[in-house]
């Protein structure tokens, strides 16, 4: 599905508005039924209706019908909410050309007010296999299982994180600018990635930087998971600028101590690099600094829930394999409910709430519209 950014100019504010109650529902339900949708969105005489047919004609919103009439969001459609999101808080103000595709992600540049370009990265998970197992899931068995809205927004929450954690420890990454559902907005990296680069000036010089950085995570209690030529980016001068951490785990992850062993014996095998035994750092030298590293992440909104909510779906690497091992298989049946209580109360507790801030969005956003005026 093409992000064509021009759409946001036929939005009205009615338009977010039922796009919203789509993303408030979908927090309970797949498909938001439809009168719940007219409900959350509270306009008059009919004019959710009306509104969704248009959101449909952009394909901001997915109809399904097969067990009950309802509606969810599509990537596009939450593209939209994180977009105007992030352009309402003055973050950017356009929309230019795609850089990057990746099996789960979209990288775009957008522009600011004053010419810079920015990089934003829209993260998919689940885009490969959610129409697959989507079908065979149960409403209301799975009304409160993690969807892959949640899991996309985890992601995006999880890489500002840790760029924003690199960065303050002086690693070379984007610089993290902000962050809004599945969406993060960091620094254009100049350059291209290493895999495309054929020939190195200096590539003693550049082994030892990697090295070095991969030594320099560790010392920081951090393991990579998937450091390689797709996720290292190299400019003219050469220099390096590491991208991508979806796997990053920290020291007091529960595998990680385990993961750091056979990462230190395969290397020495397969680099031949010599290593005295004694520079490195023991495991108990990294896990001093672990915890400061934790909370800067917490710092972020990254914390233990989500990660541990993350590696149920996206388990970051699997030791019976090899070391960059990764299984991702974000659909996977049964297991993966936040709760299995699923009585009546609770759903209208839920739709209570879910009425109540929507409401105060809409005063939100209303005085917002009076301060505009007023100015
Ligand atoms: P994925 O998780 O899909 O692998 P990446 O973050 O590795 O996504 O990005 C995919 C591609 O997009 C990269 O190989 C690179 O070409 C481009 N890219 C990503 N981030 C940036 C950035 N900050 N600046 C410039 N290009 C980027
Ligand atoms: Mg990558």
């Amino acid at each position: 599905m093409k992000l064509d950014v021009n759409v946001l100019r036929y939005l009205s504010k009615d338009d977010f508005r039922v796009l919203t109650a789509v993303e408030m529902g979908m927090r309970n339900h797949e498909i938001v039924p439809s009168e719940l949708l007219d409900r959350i969105a509270g306009l008059k005489h009919g004019g959710t209706y009306k509104v969704l047919k248009n959101l449909l004609k952009y394909k901001l919103l997915h109809h399904d019908r097969s067990k009950y009439d309802g509606f969810r969001l599509t990537y596009l459609g939450y593209d939209f909410l994180a977009i105007k999101t992030l352009v309402n808080r003055g973050v950017f103000t356009g929309v230019g050309r795609q850089i990057g595709v990746g099996k789960e992600s979209d990288i775009f540049e957008v522009a600011q007010e004053d010419g810079t370009i920015l990089a934003m990265k829209l993260h998919r998970l689940g885009r490969t296999s959610f129409r697959a197992v989507k079908s065979k899931r149960d409403y209301l068995r799975h009304r409160s299982s993690f969807s892959w809205l949640y899991l996309s927004r985890l992601a995006a929450l999880k890489e500002f994180a840790f760029m924003k954690a690199l960065e303050e420890h002086d690693f070379p990454v984007p610089k993290a600018i902000d962050c809004n559902r599945h969406c993060v907005i960091m620094s254009l990296v100049q350059g291209y990635p290493m895999v495309q680069v054929k020939q190195l000036q200096n590539p003693e010089t550049i082994f030892e930087k990697i090295i070095g950085i991969v030594v320099r995570l560790a010392e920081h209690g951090l393991i990579h998971c998937d450091f390689n030529e797709f996720n290292i980016m190299i400019d003219d001068e050469e220099k390096i600028t590491m991208i991508d951490f979806p796997q990053m785990v920290s020291v007091s992850h529960q595998n990680a101590q385990m993961f750091s062993i056979s990462f230190q014996e395969d290397r020495d095998d397969e680099t031949e690099v010599e290593v005295d035994e004694n520079s490195r750092p023991s495991f108990y030298d990294i896990t001093k600094d672990a915890n400061a590293l934790d909370r800067e992440l917490e710092a972020s909104g990254f914390t233990k829930k989500e990660q541990n909510d993350l590696d149920k779906v996206c388990p970051p690497y699997d030791l019976s394999n090899n070391i960059t091992a990764y299984l991702c298989e974000p659909f996977i049946e049964g297991g993966l409910e936040k709760s299995t209580d699923s009585d009546e109360d609770e759903e209208s507790d839920d739709e209570e709430q879910t009425l109540n801030e929507m409401e105060s969005l809409q005063l939100q956003e209303e005085k917002r519209s009076d301060e505009v005026e007023a100015e």
